[in-house]
């Protein structure tokens, strides 16, 4: 719905989102979302950015 996708966009990316939540596990860079769900890369992207 809000189309994600794992690679960024324009330059933008999950990492810079106000919504992205870092992952807590060190051998993995993969967080969350406070508004999708499922696990989010860091790297990803969807029309929900907003930058933090
Ligand atoms: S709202 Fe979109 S861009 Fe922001 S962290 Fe979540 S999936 Fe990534």
């Amino acid at each position: 719905m809000l189309h994600y996708q794992d690679s960024p966009k324009d330059g933008k990316s999950c990492s810079e989102c106000t919504s992205f939540r870092p992952s807590t596990t060190p051998d993995s860079d993969t967080g969350t979302c406070k508004v999708l769900e499922g696990p989010i890369s860091p790297h990803g992207w969807c029309m929900a950015f907003s930058r933090r």
